[in-house]
């Protein structure tokens, strides 16, 4: 395994390098808010938010509350992929970066790589190599895309970088870290200090879910709850938009050792995971916050794109067909002990003084 790459020297000063970065998502906001000041610092840089996620709790709380202030809204308000490139697109010709950075895997990343194509732009792509290795997982198909178009491949781990190198991709690959984890770590401990607004019980797991897998499909979405109803603990549940729409109009009830909440902003929801025992969770994100913030971590899905932490056994899956019991599962979990974060430290440094090296 080779280490993290270190980039020390800094050459100052050289702002003709016109970059730009695109995002569209909550998690997106959530792991470019520390990244988006420093690469400001250094370049000529516009950050341009296409709005696939446009709601105030899925939105504005972030950018407000993280002060990541997009350069350019474009609150496309929807998850099209021909939408956004449509609005993306003539902006990205104006502005003809040398340079378009671009986070993930979502509709609106495959949207900015396709704009960023058509500018004559060069792609670098943060989050490069992570893999569901399921060609079923809708956001499989683009990040193999955009890591087959991207001329930097930027992969949060080791082991990240080793399936792009199986997959032979013509890009230049590095190995950065995961940008989450300079967020998590400053954020996490100013929400340590804050009172929250839920009254909670002494103790809780924390669960997510969104995915469609588990809140479009009503059949699992009943096998999951069949299973929450098992567990010995308190689950504290912030619901997504989509989970809430799905509920309400399916008139699905949960068992009432599950707390339902509002989802809440950043610091509010780290005060969340870092008062729980376990997380429980469909998101990408939060397990990369788990194993950062050393919360064991039971994955609600039969893959998962992070099997770092599954290798480090910080993580397992437990899909909502699995016929074995969740709560044993969740009292293995609670005996794990978590030593190591895959995902680096100190990214958004390294990451921006890698672009001085690319760039300048
Ligand atoms: N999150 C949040 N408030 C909530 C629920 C989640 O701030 O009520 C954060 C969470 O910490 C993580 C991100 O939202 O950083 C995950 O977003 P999501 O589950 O939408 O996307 P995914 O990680 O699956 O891409």
């Amino acid at each position: 395994m080779t280490g993290y790459i270190y980039y020390c020297e800094l050459s100052m000063g050289n702002s003709n390098n016109r970059l730009v970065t695109i995002a569209g998502t909550r998690p997106e906001i959530i792991k470019l808010a520390d990244f988006i000041p420093k690469v400001n610092e250094k370049f000529d840089h516009s950050f341009i938010y296409t709005g696939q996620h446009f709601s105030p709790r899925m939105k504005d709380i972030f950018i407000d509350e993280l002060n990541v202030k997009p350069d350019y809204d474009f609150k496309c308000n929807s998850s099209d992929i021909e939408l956004i490139r449509a609005r993306v697109s003539p902006v990205l010709k104006e502005l003809r970066p040398e340079y378009v950075i671009i986070y993930g895997d979502t509709n609106s990343s495959m949207a900015a790589a396709l704009a960023a194509q058509e500018a004559e732009s060069k792609i670098i792509h943060l989050e490069a190599g992570i893999r569901d290795f399921d060609i079923a997982v809708p956001e499989e198909s683009i990040r193999i895309k955009i890591d087959e178009m991207a001329s930097h491949l930027f992969a949060p781990s080791d082991l990240c970088k080793s399936v792009l190198s199986y997959e032979n991709v013509a890009g230049e690959v590095y190995v950065t870290g995961n940008l989450i984890v300079d967020v998590c770590l400053r954020l996490s401990r100013i929400a340590a200090s804050r009172d929250l607004r839920v009254d909670l019980p002494a103790e809780y797991l924390l669960l997510t879910i969104h995915r469609p897998e588990n809140v479009d499909n009503p059949k699992n979405l009943k096998l999951l709850i069949k299973h929450f109803e098992t567990v010995n603990h308190k689950i504290i549940f912030p619901v997504h938009p989509r989970t809430q729409k799905n509920l309400r109009s399916r008139k699905i009830e949960f068992p009432d050792n599950v707390i339902m909440i509002d989802p809440v902003g950043y610091i509010e929801f780290l005060g969340l995971l870092l008062r729980s025992k376990l997380v429980l969770t469909d998101s990408g994100g939060l397990q990369e916050e788990s194993v950062t913030l050393k919360k064991p971590c039971i994955t609600l899905r039969h893959t998962s794109a992070r099997w770092e932490t599954i290798l480090l056994k910080a993580n397992v899956l437990f899909p909502p067909d699995r016929t074995s019991s969740l709560s044993e599962t969740v009292e293995m979990m609670l005996q794990t002990k978590i030593e190591r974060n895959p995902y680096g430290d100190d990214v958004a440094n390294k990451t921006v003084s890698l672009l001085e090296r690319i760039i300048n």
